[in-house]
């Protein structure tokens, strides 16, 4: 959205006439400037109608004592006309009142509201729930990033809680839907053929059981074309030898323990290729040999790892110019993140960057590490050790935090690409995720995300790389403190957080909470040969009290446990104990053995479209040994496409069933709130 551009909003009667030629259906109506032209409208419009303020400055007409409904008479018309000037001009006596609307009154509906707004990252969102003045108490509402499909409409309808009562509550007679998705799809048209349409509601929409018409509407405009983000522009990608130099220095290198160049030049000495540090003040450095300045070094430098103080760094990556330096990762801080000076300093730095093709890594951030090919450039206290997985932060706390975890005891974490990704300057996001898309050593992504700038390219690069390596993300900022106050309904009532979450949903990100959640989930999507289809369960336990905690958890984290049907309760009843509890969870009771067990999966998998999920909970048991547990799962899973898993709950004695079901790439969690934590995740894809 520009910045500079001017922005009014249009008259309500604008606004109809605007939908209409969009065929979204509005009242009959007229503008008025006297009580008796109001009693001559209303009259040829036909009573009742409903007269409301027409006025710039009031945007919720009804907060203003603006909107009168049901007026029937003459009398009544001139009465409401005096009435509403009135409490107007006592709401605010600096509004302009422009006049009168005088409008068909429409037969009460069900009220809804489709709204739209331009989001600084992801472009035009439109919003869909349950509308009329109530509506920031329901705050029962879903969103789309236009462009959308058919499909992706018709499920934000069935999307919101309130579709039952579009659906038909209790009796009632069902509303009418496909006028509603048509409706939709209009004012989806409206807000992508009008450029200069900023925000927009139409709330409420009233729906009826045929047709429904809009009794309001709120259209913002600006005088120029809103400007979207741009499309994903492959040809700004770093090439992948950027991230293979045959050499690194390190600007700053420090023989002294304290200082970040120590650690970053010490981190280096493990990489196969040359690493030479640079420092005015010293012969050697770590029993290295040093340089006074990067032109003193014999050979080429492909890579540079910055660490001095930042008024210091735009003259360094002159340097790096003149030397043919390809990368600079800039660790140092106190750029943009703290102030103007700061700001002038990191354009000067990439200004200089993009006149020698130079591509930038930070600054303000951890560095990069990939740990495949033992490059390092952080000042972590130890490096992470390789394997499948790419971390990618805006935290570099986390980073260390991450990188600490994946090196403690049990772990079995390990990385193809660790980095954080500082101001991104110059790479961001996408470019990181285009590596670990081209690099044959990642199997799973994962973000760490505060703030995505350019949403729309990176929607456009994740859809790509999902179809072949999960992307799982943690968002951080879904509270709702903080959040600024906006002068639409639709502004209030989907936040940055929620616009993000459907933007994941759009190119089949998987968002996490939490940073267990987010390792489990990367690791099950990777490894595991299916994932949930949907979020149906069945549980299967010998503990009572798992099955209790089960229902708690599931729907904390929207698992359904479904109701079985009558036939498989008869079934089991041939081969259960007459007291088994009868209904899902499973309980099998503490004296369970294994036949007990495989009895069940047996009809499960014989009826697979019951359900989706199988979760098998299990504790330390005489009867049942940790190792048997798993194999009726390894051997079920078999005899399925649906998804098992297994909750050994127990500690130590049960590591051998976990390792076995690990061994299987079967998903085994030792935590019973976990293991809905992450199916609850999992499902997420697999249901909108
Ligand atoms: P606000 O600026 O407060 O949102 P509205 O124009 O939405 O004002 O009017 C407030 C309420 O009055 C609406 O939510 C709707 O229930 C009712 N209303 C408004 N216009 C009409 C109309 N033409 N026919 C029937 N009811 C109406
Ligand atoms: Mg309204």
């Amino acid at each position: 959205m520009s910045t500079h551009a001017n922005t009014k909003m249009l008259s309500e009667a604008d606004g109809y006439d605007l939908l209409r030629k969009f065929n979204v259906p509005a009242p009959v109506f007229e503008i008025v400037t006297s009580p008796e032209a109001a009693a001559k409208a209303a009259g040829k419009i036909g009573y009742p109608v409903v007269m409301k303020i027409v006025s710039p400055q009031i945007i919720h007409k009804s907060d203003a004592g603006g909107v009168i409904v049901n007026i029937k008479t003459d009398e009544e018309a001139k009465a409401a006309y005096n009435k509403i000037v009135t409490s107007v001009k006592a709401y605010n006596s600096a509004a302009e009142i422009k006049g009168i609307i005088v409008e068909e009154m429409a037969k009460p509906g069900l009220e809804l509201i489709i709204g739209g707004k331009i989001d600084p990252a992801f472009g035009r969102v439109i919003t869909f729930g349950l509308g009329g003045t109530l509506v920031e108490f329901f705050k029962d509402v879903g969103i789309r990033i236009l462009p959308c499909s058919d499909d992706e409409l018709r499920s934000l309808i069935k999307q919101i809680r309130g579709y039952t009562l579009i659906a038909g509550y209790r009796g009632e007679a069902p509303k009418d839907e496909e006028f509603l998705f048509q409706t939709l799809k209009n004012a989806c048209a409206f807000f992508e053929k009008n450029d200069n349409v900023t925000e927009f509601d139409i709330n409420p929409l009233r729906l009826y059981e045929k047709g429904g018409c809009a009794v309001d509407a709120r259209v913002i405009i600006q005088d120029e074309p809103v400007e979207l983000p741009p499309h994903y522009d492959a040809s700004k990608i770093v090439p992948i030898d950027y991230y293979k130099p045959r050499s690194v220095a390190v600007i700053g290198a420090s023989d002294d323990k304290t200082k970040m160049g120590y650690a970053v030049f010490h981190n280096l000495l493990q990489f196969p290729g040359k690493v030479y540090p640079v420092n005015n003040k010293r012969e050697e450095i770590q029993g290295v040999k040093c340089y006074p300045n990067l032109s003193a070094i014999p050979g080429p430098v492909d890579m540079v790892v910055i660490t001095v103080p930042a008024q210091l760094v735009p003259g360094i990556m002159e340097e790096c110019g003149q030397k043919g330096v390809k990368m600079a990762v800039v660790i140092t801080a106190g750029f943009k993140e703290m102030d103007e000076d700061g700001r002038a300093l990191e354009n000067r730095m990439v200004e200089i960057a993009k006149n020698y093709g130079i591509r930038i890594v930070g600054p303000n951030c951890l560095g990069l590490i990939l740990p495949p090919y033992k490059l390092d450039t952080t000042y972590v206290s130890t490096s992470p050790l390789p394997g499948d997985l790419a971390f990618i932060s805006q935290s570099g706390a986390i980073v260390n935090a991450v990188v600490g975890i994946s090196l403690s005891e049990g772990s079995e974490m390990g990385y193809s690409e660790v980095v954080s990704v500082g101001n991104q300057s110059d790479l961001d996001f996408l470019d990181y995720m285009s590596y670990a898309q081209r690099d044959p050593h990642t199997k799973a992504i994962i973000l760490y995300v505060e703030e995505i700038k350019n949403g729309v390219a990176f929607m456009e690069m994740a859809k790509e790389i999902t179809k072949t390596k999960p992307i799982v993300a943690i968002k951080a900022g879904s509270s709702k403190r903080g959040q600024a106050a906006a002068a639409s309904h639709t502004g209030s009532l989907s936040g940055a957080y929620e616009v993000y979450m459907e933007a994941f949903r759009k190119c089949g990100v998987t968002p996490v909470k939490t940073l267990p959640g987010a390792f489990k989930v990367a690791k099950i999507l990777s490894d595991a040969d299916r994932t949930p289809k949907g979020r149906r369960a069945v549980v299967i336990t010998n503990a009572g009290g798992f099955a209790v905690l089960s229902n708690d958890y599931a729907e904390t984290w929207g698992i359904d446990i479904v109701d079985l049907p009558k036939e498989i309760i008869d079934e089991m009843n041939t081969f259960l104990p007459p007291f088994w509890n009868k209904n899902n969870p499973i309980d099998l009771l503490g004296d369970a053995d294994e036949e007990r067990f495989r009895n069940v999966f047996e009809v499960l998998c014989r009826n697979p479209k019951l359900w989706d999920m199988a979760i098998l909970v299990n504790f330390p048991n005489k009867v049942l040994s940790p190792v048997q547990v798993a194999n009726v799962l390894i051997d079920y899973s078999k005899k399925t496409d649906n998804l098992l898993v297994g909750t050994l709950v127990g500690g130590d004695c049960m590591k051998s069933g976990v390792t076995l079901l690990t061994e299987h790439n079967i998903p085994v969690f030792e935590e019973l709130e976990f293991t809905y934590r992450t199916l609850g995740h999992l499902s997420w894809t697999a249901d909108r």
